[in-house]
């Protein structure tokens, strides 16, 4: 049994709040510097400062770290999972971060792990690919742009270059 319900939001301090809602609102990871600067106006000056907010909400289980994009992203879900595995879908086009969990990897990991004697303390899984919306959006592009693409004019002999013919002397009369 877990010690279940000590359901009690952490207390945070002025400087946690600010970090945490500045990353609520972005939709892609944000940086430490990228945090900073959009909370200087707020107050914040050094980017230990921010780093130690971060540190906090990191450990209170509201915000997790994207290693492979060394950027933070707040939790999806901060009340319904128990941060055992986290996984986050990766767009590498327009940086959009879905989060989520999956019991059946986590079971194989731990699983894993007992059995190698190796004592797991945390699970990050980082895809990066594409997400459904730049997917469609390339997939749509595509199309458009093929069509009018697909077959190139057959020669058509003599006409064509003629008129090419006509520009070229005028060209190479410049002195
Ligand atoms: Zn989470
Ligand atoms: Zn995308």
């Amino acid at each position: 049994m877990s010690p279940a319900t000590h359901t009690h939001p952490p207390e945070l301090t002025r400087h946690q709040t600010l970090v945490l809602s500045a990353l609520a609102r972005e939709e892609s990871p944000a940086s430490a510097y990228a945090l900073l600067a959009q909370l200087q106006a707020d107050g914040l000056r050094a980017p230990q400062q921010v780093y130690r907010a971060l540190d906090k909400l990191i450990e209170y289980g509201l915000v997790h770290r994207v290693e492979t994009m060394n950027s933070f992203v707040a939790c999806a879900h901060p009340h319904d999972h128990q941060h055992g595995l986290v996984v986050f879908a990766i767009c590498d086009q327009c940086g959009r971060v879905d989060e989520f969990s999956d019991t059946a990897i986590e079971r194989r990991l731990k699983g894993w792990s007992k059995d190698n004697g190796f004592r797991m303390s945390a699970a990050t899984v980082e895809l990066h690919g594409q997400c459904a919306r730049c997917d469609a959006a390339v997939a749509g592009a595509a199309a458009a742009g093929a069509a009018p693409a697909v077959k190139a004019a057959p020669a058509e002999p003599a006409a064509k270059p003629a008129r090419r013919a006509r520009q070229a002397p005028a060209a190479a009369g410049q002195p």
